[in-house]
């Protein structure tokens, strides 16, 4: 039972297979036509020697009636006249000479039906009942061609064509012009034929064993040439699998190859674009991570090294201690709120909110921090705005963006904030008086741990993840974020989002 399956699922994968495919249709686009073409040349033959021996034989048969009615020999047959004796006996000559040409039997049969002369000598005298002598005395030549029992079968008219000479004849015999005297039942034999036709057909099943011979070979060094480029791409991407190789590959014998092969290599771009991203981060967060490790260790190291160091020295060091341990501290949320963000499973808290109120208390929050920088913020609402959204992360967003304002910003600067929506989206856009951004670093500032400006970026607090995080949580909403930024004039950030959230 199970060797069955494994048949029938071996035979559904040989035809799956596109060798095999290409194997049997050449297979059968080359048979079919060889072998049709034998059947048809040993047909038409047949057909035409068949028909040609027919009409060789009734012209036979014609010249042969008209001598017969010539020599009135349906009427006086039985006659013992030495005129008539002689010339039934050249007819009966001529009808021995035609049957023994064509190894056939000639029958002639008058009107009554009876057989006058039968070159096989038995059945003379015997009436005749045959569906075709009896059309025949109608006037219609038949000619019936049995190829299961190798003869023809002709049936030929005598009739008289000129009227005969009334004062020759007997009694009641006057017979008019085309008025048919009698029949002449043919059979011939065929067997020249065929025999000729076996010759053909052996000749050409011969030659038809070579061709099948000869396409067996072209489909399979087509079916395997064909294919071979396919071979080539699943070796090539085997290799890059097998870590022999990581090029791009290259089969350019077809399009389809061509196209394969450029997908694959287009993966095979993402993936070590995806691989290097991987070590670039792993690298820059060991490397931020190290940081405030290295001047923890700075400061204990040259408290450490001090005898008899005074009470405010240790405060101050202690308090820098204090501040590193919260860098690292941020890093560290930063980075978990980065990851949890990249898991694809994650799913969002999607609740109908207020906009409104979230941008008042976010810079509400906010105020202080901007107050200490004397930095003004300014909210303006266009319209009351509800949302679908996961509170969490249009927080985080909201928070980044305003935060970013303040920081980068120059002292008695401002910070804008303006919401608005239409039908489908709503708008939150914050501008700024600021530092501004420079050209060449707008392409970069969402990449993670980017920063303008290190040094200054570290001296008030900044990680470079803020905008990576802000830029995920807004395409997580299916979202747009876009800046403008002018150095040394300001910035502006422009978060769209959907009203309504789509869930993919
Ligand atoms: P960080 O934690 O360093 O602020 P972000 O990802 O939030 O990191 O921002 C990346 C960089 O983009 C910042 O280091 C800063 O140089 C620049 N940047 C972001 N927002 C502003 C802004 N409003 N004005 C000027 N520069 C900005």
């Amino acid at each position: 039972m199970n060797t069955k399956i494994w048949e029938k699922l071996e035979q559904m994968v040989m035809l799956r297979s596109l060798r095999a495919r290409i194997f049997v249709i050449v297979l059968v686009v080359g048979i079919v036509p060889s072998v049709v073409m034998r059947y048809g040349i040993v047909n038409n033959y047949e057909e035409r020697a068949v028909g040609h021996r027919i009409t060789e034989v009734q012209n036979q048969l014609m010249i042969l009636a008209n001598h017969l009615i010539g020599n009135n020999y349906l009427m006086n047959y039985m006659s013992e006249e030495q005129t008539y004796r002689n010339s039934k006996e050249v007819i009966d000559a001529e009808l021995e000479m035609l049957s023994n040409l064509y190894e056939g039997r000639v029958m002639i049969i008058n009107k009554n039906l009876k057989v006058v002369t039968d070159t096989y000598g038995i059945s003379e005298g015997k009436t005749i009942i045959s569906e075709e002598v009896i059309k025949c005395f109608q006037g219609q030549n038949t000619a019936h061609y049995a190829p299961e029992f190798g003869y023809i079968e002709l049936t030929t008219p005598i009739t008289n064509t000129v009227a005969t000479n009334t004062a020759n004849v007997g009694e009641g015999a006057k017979a008019d012009a085309n008025q048919i005297q009698g029949v002449m039942l043919t059979s011939i034999a065929t067997t020249s034929i065929v025999e000729t036709m076996e010759i053909l057909n052996r000749k050409a099943f011969l030659l038809e064993i070579l061709m099948i011979m000869i396409i067996i070979a072209c489909a399979w060094v087509l079916s395997t040439v064909l294919t071979k480029p396919f071979s080539r791409v699943t070796e090539a991407i085997n290799e890059v699998k097998a870590g022999y190789s990581d090029e791009s590959i290259s089969v350019p014998d077809y399009v389809e190859t061509v196209h394969i092969v450029d997908a694959f290599n287009q993966l095979l771009k993402r993936m070590k674009a995806l691989d290097d991203s991987r070590q670039e981060f792993v690298a820059n967060v060991s490397h931020e991570l190290k940081t405030p490790m290295t001047s923890i260790k700075v400061l204990a190291d040259s408290l450490l090294s001090q005898e008899n160091a005074p009470a405010e020295l240790y405060r101050e060091f202690m308090e820098d201690i204090v501040s590193e341990i919260d860098r690292e501290n941020q890093i560290i949320t930063d980075l978990l709120a980065l990851v949890k963000m990249d898991k694809r499973a994650q799913e969002l808290n999607i609740a109908s909110l207020n906009i409104n109120e979230l941008a008042e208390l976010i810079l509400k929050r906010l105020r202080p921090i901007a107050r200490k920088k004397d930095v003004e913020v300014v909210f303006e609402s266009i319209r009351p705005v509800i949302a679908e959204v996961d509170e969490v992360k249009i927080s985080l967003v909201m928070t980044n963006l305003v935060e970013n304002s303040i920081k980068y910003n120059k002292e008695h600067g401002w910070v804008k904030v303006l919401l608005d929506a239409d039908h489908q989206y709503f708008t939150f856009e914050v501008s700024d008086s600021g530092i501004g951004i420079p050209e060449d670093s707008l392409a970069h500032i969402y990449e993670r741990f980017y920063r303008v400006d290190k040094s200054h970026s570290r001296e008030i607090g900044g990680t470079g993840l803020g905008l990576a995080i802000t830029k995920n949580a807004v395409l997580m909403h299916r979202g747009s974020i876009t800046v403008t930024s002018r150095e040394g004039e300001g910035t502006s950030f422009l978060v769209k989002i959907p009203l309504n959230y789509i869930s993919s």
